[in-house]
């Protein structure tokens, strides 16, 4: 993460230091404005960098849903094909990951930390319907009617369900198509890279955006909505703390038969490094040498469980999106049903493995996930202002989820400890 000193000294020189001023100017401008009319009036103008932030993510959703998508399933394909190891390797990402969403849905849903704040004014879709009398065949019907329309109409209309249901196809068609559809993968890739760039540059409007929304919900919720985002956060940590100390390390010790003391010991560097640059993809030189090195991880296994794990198995991400969205839908007093919270579910997964290894990269695939069942992306504003906080814990639970898919593989696949 070295970026070139272009300003003073003096001045915050990252951009969690700028969203650091930012999230205090904020709460204080908002908490102010909140008391005095005068003061509300004078920094309501501020609001429009909330409004510009968000438009630059509903202006992201499409092409990164689009091109992640599509190179995640085609790289699913190209592991696939790796034989034994690699299909072992998507079984045990794809349910702990499963798992960590499961997490974050049942504490979102015991803890309810989004009861009893309301954002004034907020304009509430009407899209909850009754979950009453619902059967499993209802449900798929629900859902399928939902995501099996018109692509092209759907990229148009910005219809994620459809749009993911068509990455999905087209993925597994050039899957199929092997060698011949190459050019059109590498076209995808190239893609995914300039569009993970623009999200990158895009970010450095994120101090903006959070000083304009953080002080827009405070003067109209005040310290209510303060807290709200609070409980949002002790939710989050909560649920990244079960997984990462307790659900990863059972799995360790019971699947991969590994103390957990010793695993948690041999990961400290790369927990370190992951919570200080909040990106699983920076890490990962650090993790292969913490797991070769300290838990005794043969190189072939870590030099290709550990690539992949840091692109596309993301149990924090996951977690996060899934309370996030349901933390939302409750200050805003949307009801999701179950078919809704099992969309939640498939999205905040899908929204995970889409998500780039870098900072921020869960902010900007949350849209889907809130997009796909009718959630107002203003509410992102409300959880903005600690994301670059929970991100370091989200990044940490991450390549924990990695480690632990080294050593549980090193020894489903048998491979001699050295
Ligand atoms: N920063 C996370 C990572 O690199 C991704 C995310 O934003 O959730 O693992």
């Amino acid at each position: 993460m070295s970026e070139p000193r272009v300003l003073p000294r003096w001045l915050p020189q990252t951009l969690t230091q700028w969203i650091g001023v930012a999230v205090v100017a904020g709460i204080a401008l908002g908490l102010a404005a909140h008391q005095d009319p005068a003061v509300a009036k004078a920094v309501a103008p501020l609001a429009f960098f909330g409004e510009l932030f968000i438009r630059c993510l509903k202006l992201l959703i499409i092409p990164v849903i689009v091109t992640s998508l599509v190179v995640g399933v085609t790289s699913i394909g190209d592991i696939a094909r790796l034989g034994r190891l690699g299909g072992k390797a998507l079984v045990f990402y794809g349910s702990t990951t499963a798992l960590a969403a499961i997490l974050g849905l049942v504490l979102v849903n015991t803890l309810q930390p989004g009861l009893g704040v309301s954002p004034d004014g907020a304009d509430v879709p009407a899209k909850a319907a009754a979950g009453a009398g619902m059967t499993v065949g209802s449900m798929l019907s629900r859902i399928f009617g939902e995501t099996l329309l018109n692509p092209i109409a759907s990229l148009r209309d910005g219809d994620v369900l459809t749009v993911i249901a068509t990455c999905l196809l087209f993925g597994l068609g050039l899957i199929l198509l092997g060698p011949r559809a190459q050019g059109i993968v590498d076209a995808f890739k190239k893609a995914d890279a300039v569009v993970m760039q623009v999200v990158r540059n895009i970010m450095w409007v994120a101090p903006l955006g959070v000083l304009g929304l953080l002080q827009a919900n405070l003067a109209k919720g005040g310290l209510d909505s303060l807290l709200a985002v609070g409980r949002y956060s002790v939710t989050v940590a909560l649920g990244l703390g079960i997984h990462g100390l307790i659900v990863l390390p059972a799995i360790v010790w019971f699947v991969g038969r590994m103390a957990p003391r010793r695993w948690i010991r041999g990961i400290r560097p790369a927990i370190a490094v992951a919570f200080s640059t909040s990106s699983s993809s920076a890490t990962l030189p650090v993790t292969i040498e913490a797991c070769e090195d300290n838990l005794d991880v043969p190189t072939e296994v870590a030099s290709f469980v550990l690539p992949l794990g840091a692109t596309m198995n993301m149990d924090g991400t996951a977690l996060y999106e899934a309370v996030a969205a349901l933390f939302v839908a409750q200050v805003f007093g949307i009801e999701l049903d179950l078919t809704q919270q099992v969309v939640v579910f498939a999205t905040a997964m899908a929204a995970s493995v889409g998500a780039a290894g870098i900072p921020s990269a869960g902010l900007v695939t949350m849209a889907m996930v809130f997009e796909a069942v009718g959630l107002p992306l203003e509410g992102i504003g409300l959880i903005l202002a600690v994301d670059r906080f929970l991100d370091m814990g989200r990044t940490v639970v991450n390549v924990m989820g990695d480690t632990a898919g080294a050593v549980v593989l090193t020894r489903w696949t048998g491979a001699e400890r050295v």
